[in-house]
């Protein structure tokens, strides 16, 4: 059904009526209304009004020429547009209405109105059918706009991404928007097709709890919850899409109230989708934690890596030899070899054994040692760690080497983790020497009291028979005689004493060595003085065979005469009668050596080593010699030694003599790094080459006590050796020599080192200019004349030290 007639004009009223006073006097009557009043003068003319427009009424004269009203009002009807049009005919009072009525009716007339019209009547008809005209028409409008309305609602429901679920107050469903129907897979209605109960919903549409697979009991649907007035708010359901899968969805649903806020109508939820969301979390979550996973695993490797290079560096780095093995066994389960399986660069050091691991020692050594192998045998059997002190014989080293099983049982590896403890071994063995040595001391001390006892008390019978034979005795000569053998006694007793307090004060180091610049002939000289007597006594006879010349030396002189007194004393008592003892001193080098001479008894070579220790007697059988205490030559000893010097005993056996050797620097020994080639300040290296050895050393000993540092050679083939270690900056060179003379030694020396070359100042008892020429064409730098004069030599070296003098100026 349309209308052209807009909503809000006013209806309208058709007039047709042949005369137009009958049509003023309608409009005069219906005028105020409200209505529009449109005339036809004829059916024609109403015909076509009702084609063009809509009317409330229509007021028709039946008589009219041309078309009737009849006629008009039939042919209305049977148009769609006014087939409803109430017509109401007006008819003139002589007309007979029956004769129409019945027909009039049929053609839809709804009244007939009798001329002369009665104004209120006509009136109240006309208008109240403008009002049954104006409610239709509103009616019509109303059911419009509804209808507009549901469009737009269905078109916005269906809008929408949510899914949308209605059902009415008994729970059927009601509605479903698109996404509803795209989520179940149904055909494109509204509405479902099957009104379902709320009992059958949940298993029709698959609803599932939160956990995505128990079923959704119907009470606990998001709808059902809404109807029954419970808030629904983001509730979480689950849902098995037409798809198959598993939908997560967020329901907000309320119920619907009727107009007057109390009756239910039903109940609405709508339906937010999750799953991508929840999903794209989960997966975030996933990632998070698979990250986090990963961290933490290289986190660990890292730590791992890095306790596994603190270990490393703490295996190659340690003093101790570490290595894990394999134990191998033969088929009796005895070990006969085993495997390296790891080895630190201290384990090769102290073995000697490179590039053990994955070897067996078998084919590293060839020969083990089986105690070894029982001993790591058995802790690969037992698990059981052990400790042993393993010596390897081929280097003469001992090890402590702990034992200890790796990995669980049945594993047949062990570690070895081992120190060497070779010093310490050592240390152990020196210390149970020395053990044994100080009771051997002790022993030697023990007898030497038993010896001094004696000795102290054999003077004392003589001393006391001669104070008695003094007290009693008239005979000025048995007076003499006793006195003479009285002072003896005491003597000897003194010097007893005397050793005695200087072996406590050397033991104690209390001895001092006062030096001082003395002759040695004049030691020589008072040391034999002293054993004079003693020599005499025994009919031996004394040869000295010492340097002409007085020989200068930095010496305590009363230690090295009480050293040498001692030395002649025992050649005295360790020689029977009319023995030969001779003293003898020669310089050799820096030094001068003494020896102390006799055709004695002689020394046992087992004896030798003994008998400097203190308390040493190696000859019991005392009778007739002179007592003693065995700490004679202990004294000497520590007295040589005090000086820088040493001494050693000699003997071809008994019977054979002995010599006695003492050793002792020309001055006082310089420090020690001093001693080798290092002049002191403004001193020069020098060389003195000469074949006599008198000659030669008493040169060096000279310019060693101005400070200079002199070497001696006696032959030309030691004094290129002395150069080519020493490089001299002087070489003093004696011109005639048996082998190499000095011309051949001065042209060896220049070719020897071309780089450091010293001055070569020739020595030689020629002096002419010739010779002048032949030492200056052999490389010589300077020509002195023997006997050179000490000054001369002197200045000649201050020269040379200052730079004043240089090679080649020749002088006499
Ligand atoms: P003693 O007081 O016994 O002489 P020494 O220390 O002087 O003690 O000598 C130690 C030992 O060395 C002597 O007992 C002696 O056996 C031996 N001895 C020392 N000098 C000689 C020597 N010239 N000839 C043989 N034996 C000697």
């Amino acid at each position: 059904m349309s209308s052209n007639v807009p909503a809000g004009s006013p209806a309208k009223v058709l007039l047709v009526d042949d005369n137009p006073a009958n049509l003023l006097a309608l409009e005069a009557v219906l005028q105020d209304l409200g209505a529009e009043l449109v005339r036809a003068v004829s059916g024609d003319q109403a015909l076509a009004c009702t084609l063009a427009d809509d009317f409330a009424a229509i007021l028709m004269d039946v008589r009219m020429p041309g078309l009737d009203g009849f006629e008009t009002a039939r042919l209305i009807r049977s148009r769609p547009r006014s087939r409803t049009t109430p017509i109401l005919f007006i008819t003139a009072s002589t007309d007979s209405p029956d004769e129409y009525l019945e027909g009039a009716y049929a053609l839809g007339a709804v009244d007939f109105l009798t001329k002369p019209l009665h104004a209120p009547v006509l009136k109240g008809k006309v208008s109240f059918f403008i009002e049954l005209y104006r409610s239709r028409e509103e009616l019509r409008e109303a059911e419009r706009a509804a209808v507009n309305e549901r469009a737009f609602l269905a078109t916005v429901l269906d809008a929408v991404q949510d899914a949308i679920v209605a059902c009415d107050a008994q729970g059927r469903l009601t509605l479903f928007n698109r996404a509803t129907r795209e989520l179940h897979g149904l055909p494109a209605e509204t509405l479902p097709s099957e009104p379902l109960l709320p009992e059958a919903w949940s298993a029709r549409y698959c609803l599932l709890r939160a956990d995505r697979c128990t079923p959704l009991p119907p009470e606990e649907a998001p709808l059902m919850r809404a109807l029954a007035g419970e808030p629904v708010h983001n509730v979480e359901t689950c849902v098995r899409a037409a798809d198959g899968s598993i939908r997560t969805l967020l329901a907000n649903g309320q119920p619907l109230y009727d107009g007057t806020g109390r009756g239910t109508l039903g109940a609405v939820v709508s339906l937010h989708d999750v799953t991508s969301l929840r999903e794209a979390t989960a997966a975030r979550e996933m990632a998070v934690r698979e990250q986090a996973r990963r961290e933490a695993a290289e986190a660990a490797a890292e730590r791992l890596r890095a306790s596994e290079e603190r270990y490393r560096n703490l295996f190659d780095s340690m003093e101790e030899g570490f290595c894990v093995i394999e134990v191998l066994f033969d088929e009796h389960g005895t070990p006969n070899d085993y495997l390296f399986l790891e080895a630190n660069p201290t384990f090769g050091r102290h073995t000697g054994l490179k590039d053990v691991v994955g070897r067996r020692m078998r084919e590293l050594v060839g020969d083990i040692d089986q105690s070894w192998l029982d001993a790591y045998g058995q802790v690969a059997r037992t698990g059981q760690a052990h400790r042993v002190i393993l010596r390897i014989p081929r280097y003469e080293r001992y090890f402590d080497v702990s034992i200890t099983p790796v990995g669980g049982p049945g594993s047949r590896r062990v570690a070895l983790l081992g120190s060497e403890v070779t010093e310490r071994v050592r240390a152990e063995e020196t210390l149970r020497r020395l053990a044994e040595e100080l009771a051997a001391s002790d022993q030697r001390k023990t007898e030497f009291l038993a010896t001094l006892a004696h000795e102290l008390r054999n003077p004392l019978a003589p001393l006391r028979n001669g104070l008695f034979v003094m007290r009693q005795s008239k005979d000025e000569k048995a007076r003499q005689r006793t006195w003479e053998m009285m002072d003896r006694q005491l003597g000897h007793m003194v010097r007893l004493i005397d050793d005695l307090m200087d072996i406590a004060r050397v033991s104690t180091g209390k001895v001092e060595i006062r030096r001082a610049r003395v002759a040695l002939q004049q030691v020589v000289e008072n040391a034999v003085e002293t054993s004079h007597p003693l020599l005499e006594q025994s009919g031996h006879s004394l040869k000295l065979d010492l340097p002409a010349e007085p020989l200068p030396m930095e010496v305590d002189p009363t230690r090295i005469a009480q050293v040498l007194s001692n030395l002649l004393s025992n050649a005295a008592k360790y020689t029977p009668a009319r023995g030969h003892i001779e003293l003898g001193a020669r310089v050799e080098g820096n030094e001068v050596r003494l020896w102390v001479k006799d055709d004695g008894i002689g020394i046992q070579a087992a004896d030798l080593p003994r008998i400097f220790q203190m308390f040493t007697q190696v000859s019991r059988d005392r009778q007739q010699m002179t007592g003693g205490l065995g700490i004679g030559l202990a004294l000497v000893r520590a007295i040589v030694e005090l000086h820088g010097g040493r001494i050693d005993a000699e003997s071809a056996g008994r019977g054979a003599g002995s010599t006695f050797t003492v050793r002792l620097p020309i001055t006082a020994p310089r420090p020690r790094e001093a001693e080798e080639a290092m002049p002191t300040p403004g001193g020069l290296n020098v060389l003195v080459v000469d074949d006599n050895e008198d000659a030669a050393e008493s040169l060096a000993l000279i310019l060693q006590m101005d400070g200079h540092v002199a070497r001696v050679a006696h032959d030309g083939r030691r004094a290129l050796e002395l150069a080519q270690a020493y490089e001299p900056q002087v070489v003093f060179l004696d011109i005639g020599m048996p082998g190499m003379n000095g011309y051949e030694v001065a042209r060896a020396l220049r070719e020897q080192k071309p780089g450091r070359q010293p001055v070569l100042v020739a020595l030689t008892g020629w002096g002419s200019q010739e010779d002048l020429a032949r030492t200056r064409a052999a490389g010589f730098d300077h020509h002195l004349t023997k006997p050179a004069d000490i000054a001369q030599v002197e200045r000649l070296l201050v020269d040379l030290r200052d730079g004043t003098v240089g090679a080649g100026d020749q002088e006499r």
